[in-house]
């Protein structure tokens, strides 16, 4: 197939990179809707992005089913029913087959393929794109829906090679069975994947290493099947909510349906109740599962004292379910309510109270190698059969480094992030020209509802696009001061928040060598208002090029719509 492709050279308006709902969610809007040729490329073997990669035991979506569903057509919302309130990997994955099947999308889709490079050309105002099986694209319009959580990071320990039993990344994770049972394992990392994993493999496994740095904070999930009547309900009203998500910090409601019980009020400050009703709140909160956890007063995420009641509260939970006093202070959270993503429990915290299941302090004790045998810390040797990698990702911008992105004047993307991403909206970046970002750095994404997100900004782009078309545009290019301002809000918005009050991957602190730059724009409701803003003001902040003349920048005369 490699060799068929390699020769041509195919002249396209929009190429996509990535499958995952992004990406498909822009080939259906292309394709179907605005009559774009497009090719969509994949590195998987199948479509999915994050819900093919991370096929670990226990992989969960902690949005509600119902909330977490494409809205780009209405028959699609209709026919498929979800089982659970939080639906396994397994499920999601099977409606994302459902869609592609469902909307010829395969046909346009190059699975097991890479892009390696895309470089701007200012003759033909057009992307010359190549990937690793020698294929050659020039397009006017490249989406990079390359995911915000999909390049797995592993700290470099030395010996990793030499370790004789099996290693899986749980971002990496492969599509054939992995059998614990009868093994030794050991699970290293505790955030959301890691919490997943150890809680399902700890049923089969001989004995199990839960190796923890940092206790994250962890709430139950609550999962049970979908009641009667539930979805029906849902389906009924989707017009309506999905509209209603749009304004919502998160993409997202805590109460799926305006008329589920009331179980949080959100409006009231935690340091303004009393003690009892603090309590009685965070019980209901609790009992209720997911991340409504947030909502049980107005200001855990803002405010740090407000933040330190909830750890009490948790802190007390914990010592509740956990029988050893020693395993149970270590499981507490010592950082902010929040400065960690919340992680949904499903069994977790009793897991302790089984003998063959054990809590390694890695912070007391860092690990320092891989061996042949296991794992190796500073003070002891962990002879394991299996390592299961739950260490997180390259967040953000780790899937755009790793490809080489080269705008006007051969500015590398890579390069002009060094020092953190710089964009517009999160959506573009000044010099790399008809060139749109899903899920970007700088967006809202990664910190809401991300489907809801991802769709809504692949109809921002996909409107963007029609309107150069009509305007007669080439080639449309970033306001250096909108950038600015951009880049500055951000990070203003970073600062003020509980988010880099901790170590996260929100603002790169988990990776070794990354630049310490907050990642994400805090508010989705608020995004979505200014990106709504930009379109019924003419989009200002960007430069629209309409011959080759304005691309010689402003010496030519910037014309800015
Ligand atoms: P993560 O939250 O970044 O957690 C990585 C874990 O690895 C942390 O516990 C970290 O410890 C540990 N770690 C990293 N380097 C280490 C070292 N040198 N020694 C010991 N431990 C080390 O990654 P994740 O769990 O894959 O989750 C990433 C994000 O993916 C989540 O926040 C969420 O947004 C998404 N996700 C969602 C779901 C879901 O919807 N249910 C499931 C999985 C993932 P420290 O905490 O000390 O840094």
């Amino acid at each position: 197939m490699a060799n068929e492709r390699e020769s041509e050279v195919a002249t396209l308006d929009v190429l996509i990179v990535g499958a995952g709902f992004a990406g498909l969610a822009a080939l259906h809007r292309f394709r179907d809707e605005h009559g774009h040729s497009v090719q969509l490329i994949e590195a998987a073997d199948g479509p999915g992005g994050v819900w093919y990669w991370n096929a670990y035991p226990g992989a969960r979506c902690d949005v509600e089913s119902l909330q977490y569903a494409l809205s780009f057509s209405d028959e699609l919302s209709q026919e498929w029913n979800w089982t659970e309130r939080f639906a396994l990997q397994g499920e999601i994955k099977s409606y994302v087959d459902h869609v592609v099947k469902r909307f010829d999308m395969a046909r346009d889709i190059h699975f097991g393929t890479r892009v390696t490079s895309a470089h701007w050309d200012e003759e033909s105002a057009r992307w010359q794109v190549a990937t690793d099986h020698g294929d050659r694209y020039q397009v006017r319009f490249l989406i990079m829906a390359t995911g915000p959580l999909s390049t797995p990071y592993v700290p470099s320990w030395p010996g990793q090679d030499t370790f004789q039993g099996e290693i899986h990344h749980t971002g990496r994770w492969p599509h054939r069975p992995v059998d614990f049972t009868g093994k030794r394992v050991a699970v290293i990392g505790t955030g959301s994947s890691g919490v997943q994993a150890a809680t399902e493999i700890g049923n089969t496994a001989a004995h199990l290493y839960v190796m923890q740095r940092t206790a994250h904070h962890i709430v139950p999930a609550a999962n049970r099947p979908m009641h009667e009547g539930e979805q029906e309900a849902v389906k009924a009203l989707y017009p309506h909510l999905r509209l209603s998500w749009l304004m919502t910090p998160a993409g997202m409601s805590w109460r799926t349906l305006p008329s589920d019980e009331f179980v949080v009020s959100g409006e009231e400050s935690a340091l303004e109740v009393s003690d009892e009703e603090r309590d009685a709140a965070f019980e209901r909160a609790w009992n209720y599962g997911g991340t409504a956890f947030h909502r049980a007063f107005n200001d855990l995420l803002t405010d740090e004292r407000a933040s330190a009641l909830a750890n009490d509260f948790l802190e007390r939970k914990i010592a509740s379910i956990v029988d050893d006093p020693q395993t149970a202070a270590l499981l507490t959270p010592r950082q902010y309510y929040g400065s960690k993503r919340l992680i949904l429990d499903s069994g977790y915290y009793a897991m302790f109270n089984r003998p063959e299941v054990e809590l390694v302090d890695v912070k007391a004790d860092p690990i320092e190698a891989f061996t042949a045998k296991g794992v190796r810390t500073a003070g002891a040797e962990y002879e394991v059969d299996v390592i299961v990698c739950a260490t997180g990702y390259d967040a953000l911008t780790g899937s755009l480094d790793r490809i080489d992105i080269r705008g006007r004047d051969g500015a590398i993307l890579k390069q002009e992030w060094a020092g953190g991403p710089r964009s517009y909206l999160g959506v573009m970046v000044k010099g790399f020209p008809n060139l749109f970002i899903v899920s970007g750095p700088q967006s809202p994404s990664a910190l809401a509802n991300v489907l809801v997100a991802n769709e809504y900004q692949v109809l921002w782009i996909a409107d963007l696009i029609r309107y150069l078309e009509r305007e007669g545009v080439r080639a449309i290019d970033v306001q250096a001061e909108a950038q600015e301002n951009w880049v500055r809000r951000v990070n203003e918005l970073g600062e003020a928040s509980i988010y880099t009050k901790g170590s996260n991957w929100y603002w790169g602190a988990n990776v070794e060598g990354k630049s310490p730059t907050f990642l994400c724009y805090i508010g989705f409701g608020d995004y979505v208002e200014r990106c709504e803003a930009i379109v019924a003001q003419g989009y200002p902040g960007f430069v629209l090029q309409r011959d080759r003349q304005d691309a010689l920048g402003e010496t030519a005369g910037e014309r800015t719509s």
